[in-house]
């Protein structure tokens, strides 16, 4: 269902009439996580000014340790919902559980599945299930081709509407969080028909790459990058030192923007 090759056009998708495809340079910006309803609003300002069409911003965290931050929950939901209604942009947001899908969607617009949860088959069908865009992140030890399985996995449930992004995998090398698998875009622009976005803060893990691996995104020809931005990201709860700050914005905006005029 999302290879190429029934579908020899790449596929459009539109998140509450914001296109992520052929044609677009979207850009995805916010906080890591929902802290505060000022901290999350003042991020989905920041999001604004770096070009972004859409708002991202975790409720459920999963996180590595057991005792770091897990997020606000459904209180988290209804803040990027308020924030919505005040900013206008669209939510992205991650869903970690099969059981929480329909509450989940009855707030996002886009729900987002995150790398420990690629194979997490009953999430993928339940999110299949839900009548929203899907993103969908390639899991840090997956292949493409199990990436783009697990797209199929949501697919089978009668949902198309999946854009894939790449978030960096695992290798030996230690300089950055993960390793971005720029030559994954092409190539699962030439399997799939679905976009195909990139997380450079979530790969790199640090803020001075997140610029750096956006050009290098949009260069191979990424739909779209998804960043972090944060307005104080020494007090941020989670993943700080990889969040773009407001002297970051303008450059991440003309980046997109030179990018969308060559298109
Ligand atoms: C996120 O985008 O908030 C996130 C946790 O990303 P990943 O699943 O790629 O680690």
């Amino acid at each position: 269902l999302v290879s190429r090759e029934n579908n020899a056009e790449r596929s459009l998708v539109t998140v509450r009439g914001v296109p992520i495809g052929p044609g677009y340079t979207t850009v995805i910006a916010g906080p890591c996580a929902v802290e505060t309803p000022e901290q999350t609003l003042q991020a989905a300002r920041m999001a604004a000014d770096a070009g972004a069409s859409l708002l991202r911003g975790g409720a459920y965290k999963p996180r590595t340790s057991p005792y770091a931050f897990q997020g606000l929950g459904e209180a988290g939901l209804k803040v990027l919902s308020d924030v919505r209604d005040e900013t206008g942009l669209p939510v992205v947001t991650e869903v970690v559980d099969a059981a929480d899908v329909e509450l989940v969607a009855s707030y996002a617009d886009m729900l987002q599945i995150g790398t420990r949860n690629m194979q997490n088959f009953a999430l993928l069908q339940a999110a299949g299930e839900a009548g929203k865009p899907v993103l969908l992140k390639r899991g840090m030890n997956a292949t493409i081709e199990e990436w783009l399985m697990a797209a199929e996995y949501i697919a089978q449930r009668g949902n198309l509407d999946i854009v894939l992004c790449e978030r960096g995998i695992r290798t030996f090398e230690k300089a950055t969080r993960n390793t971005l698998d720029i030559s994954a875009v092409p190539v699962a622009q030439d399997l799939s028909h679905l976009p195909v976005i990139v997380d450079p803060s979530h790969s790199g893990g640090k803020r001075s790459l997140v610029l750096p691996l956006s050009r290098a995104a949009l260069a191979v020809g990424a739909d779209g990058v998804i960043v972090d931005v944060h307005p104080r990201p020494e007090t941020a709860l989670c993943d700080g030192p990889q969040a773009l700050v407001e002297s970051d914005l303008a450059e991440l905006r003309d980046a997109a923007q030179t990018h969308a005029a060559l298109l």
